[in-house]
C-alpha cells in the first residue's frame, strides 16, 4: 500500500467514522475501519471529514489569462478541494469549437494544470454541426452554447436553427448540449429601456435580465431537445419557477436536468445588492427572495448538480459607473465546498453527504467520468477532500487564484479545506499548493448512459 488516508470517510454508503483508505497507484485499492494496514506513508487526519475530491462541472479558466490561466484556476482549486474542473468552451481569444483547438488546450492541461480538467466543446456559426463528431472523439465530455451573444467571436449567441440541428446529431449520443439560457431580445430591450431612464445601478440588473428571459430561453431550449430526442441542460437557472419547467419537460420522459450555481443560494440581490454592487455580478443574475424557492428545487431533486461558475476576471473590470459595462462572473474555486456546506447544514441537512452528491457524485455522473471520478470507492482514483469543520472567516486575500477578490470576502464558512489529494498525491496542506504545474491530467467521458 502506498498511502492511508485516516480520518471520518464520507462515501456513498454512508459515513465510516475512524475509517480509512488505501491506496496504490493513484486508485483507491481497500476502504475499512478501525486500524489500517501497513502503508509506505499514513496521513492521519483525526475526525475531520474525508470527502470526494470535487467535480466542479462549471468554470472558466481561460477568459482572461488565455489558455495559460489555466494554471492560477486549477491552484486554486485543489486549495478548494476542487480535483477535477470541467472547463467552459470560451477560451481567449477563439472558443473551443474545433479539434485543434482541443488539442491545443489538453496541450495546456499537459503544461500548467494542478488539477484534472475535462472539457466542454461548442459550435459556432462557423463551424455549425460539422466538428461534433470529431470533438467527441477528441474527448469532450459536454457541449454548450448559448442563446446571449456575450462575444461575437468567443461567446456568441447561437440562434434557434442550429440549436435544433445540433440536438439532432447528439441524439444518439450520451453527451448533453448545455445552455446559457437568457432570451437575448428581452433582455436588449430592458437594458436599452434602464439606461434611458438613468436607472443603472446593481438593481437595475436583474430587473433588466428577468427571470421571464431566463425561463423562455429555458422552455424554447427543452422544447427543441424534447422534438429531437436529446438531453438538454441549462447551466445556470436561478429560481425555483426555472427548475420548475425543468422538471416539467423531465416528466415527459425527455432527457431534461438543470444546474445550480452556489452563489445563487448564498446570495439575495435585495439584501446583498446594496453592499456588494458590481462585485455579485453574475449572468443570469442574483435575483431578489430566490433562495428558499431554489433549496425546494434542490430537495425536491429538480437540481442535477451545483457548480461554482468560476470566472478568472480581475476586479479592475467590475469598476465601471454603469452596472451594464461592469463584468459579470465571480471567482469561486476556493468557495464552492466551503460555502455549500455551510447552506446544506444550516438547512439542516447532512451537509457532508449532500456534497459528496451534489459536488462530487452528481457532476462525475453527468459528464461520464464516474469510472474513476466521484466517489470513496475501490477502483476509483484517490481523488479526495479533507473537511476541518469550524467557524472560518473567508478572506479573499489569501486566495490561490491570483485574482484576491471574492463576494463571499468576509462570511463565515462552517468548514475550510484542510488538505487536498489528487489521485493518492497530497496537492494541498491547509496553506500551500504542493504540486507543479502540469501534474494535472484530461479526463475523457468513458462511462455510457445518460445521466439519470
Ligand atoms: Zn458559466
Amino acid at each position: 500500500m502506498d498511502r492511508i488516508v485516516k480520518g471520518c470517510l464520507v462515501t456513498p454508503h454512508g459515513r465510516i467514522e475512524g475509517g480509512w483508505v488505501g491506496i496504490e497507484d493513484g486508485r483507491i485499492t481497500a476502504i475499512g475501519q478501525g486500524v489500517p494496514p501497513a502503508a509506505a506513508q499514513t496521513d492521519d487526519h483525526g475526525s475531520a471529514l474525508i470527502l470526494p475530491g470535487v467535480v466542479d462541472g462549471q468554470t472558466h479558466a481561460t477568459s482572461y489569462l488565455g489558455l495559460p490561466g489555466i494554471a492560477p484556476t486549477t491552484a486554486s482549486a485543489v486549495a478548494g478541494g476542487v480535483t477535477t474542473l470541467v472547463d467552459m468552451p470560451y477560451d481567449n481569444p477563439l472558443p473551443l469549437d474545433r479539434p485543434d483547438r482541443f488539442a491545443a488546450k489538453a496541450d495546456a492541461v499537459a503544461q500548467h494544470a494542478h488539477a484534472d480538467m475535462a472539457l466542454y466543446g461548442t459550435a459556432t456559426r462557423e463551424t455549425g454541426v460539422a466538428q461534433l463528431k470529431a470533438l467527441i472523439e477528441a474527448g469532450v465530455v459536454a457541449f454548450k452554447i448559448s442563446s446571449f451573444e456575450s462575444s461575437p467571436t468567443r461567446f456568441p449567441r447561437i440562434a434557434e436553427d442550429l440549436t435544433l440541428d445540433l440536438f439532432e446529431q447528439l441524439a444518439a449520443t450520451d453527451l448533453p448540449l448545455g445552455l446559457h439560457n437568457e432570451d437575448q431580445e428581452i433582455v436588449h430591450a430592458r437594458m436599452a429601456r434602464a439606461r434611458a431612464a438613468g436607472i443603472e445601478g446593481i438593481e437595475a440588473h436583474s430587473t433588466s435580465r428577468p427571470l421571464a428571459a431566463e425561463m423562455a430561453a429555458t422552455a424554447q431550449f427543452f422544447a427543441l431537445a424534447q422534438a429531437a430526442g436529446a438531453h438538454a441542460h441549462p447551466v445556470h437557472q436561478t429560481a425555483r419557477e426555472s427548475f420548475d419547467i425543468t422538471a416539467m419537460f423531465a416528466a415527459s420522459g425527455m432527457r431534461a436536468t438543470g444546474e445550480l450555481c452556489v452563489h445563487y443560494l448564498w446570495f439575495d440581490a435585495a439584501r446583498d445588492g446594496e453592499r456588494l454592487g458590481a462585485r455579485m455580478k453574475v449572468n443570469p443574475p442574483i435575483r431578489p427572495g430566490a433562495i428558499d424557492g431554489i433549496w425546494a428545487s434542490v430537495e425536491a431533486g429538480h437540481v442535477a448538480f451545483v457548480s461554482s461558475d468560476h470566472s478568472s476576471w480581475p476586479i479592475d473590470n467590475k469598476y465601471t459607473d454603469s452596472i451594464f459595462d461592469a463584468g459579470a462572473g465571480v471567482p469561486g474555486m476556493e468557495t464552492l465546498l466551503p460555502a455549500f456546506f455551510t447552506l446544506a447544514r444550516d438547512r439542516g441537512h447532512d451537509p457532508a453527504l449532500m456534497c459528496a452528491q451534489m459536488l462530487s457524485e452528481h457532476p462525475a455522473r453527468f459528464f461520464g467520468i464516474d469510472d474513476r471520478k466521484g466517489a470513496i470507492e475501490i477502483g476509483r482514483e484517490a481523488d479526495l477532500a479533507v473537511l476541518e469543520e469550524g467557524a472560518f472567516v473567508w478572506d479573499e486575500t489569501r486566495a490561490q487564484d491570483g485574482l484576491n477578490w471574492s463576494p463571499f470576502h468576509g462570511e463565515t464558512f462552517g468548514a475550510r479545506v484542510a488538505a487536498t489529494y489528487l489521485r493518492g498525491a497530497p496537492v494541498w496542506d491547509g496553506s500551500e499548493v504542493l504540486n507543479a504545474p502540469g501534474s494535472g491530467r484530461l479526463v475523457k467521458r468513458a462511462t455510457a448512459g445518460w445521466f439519470a
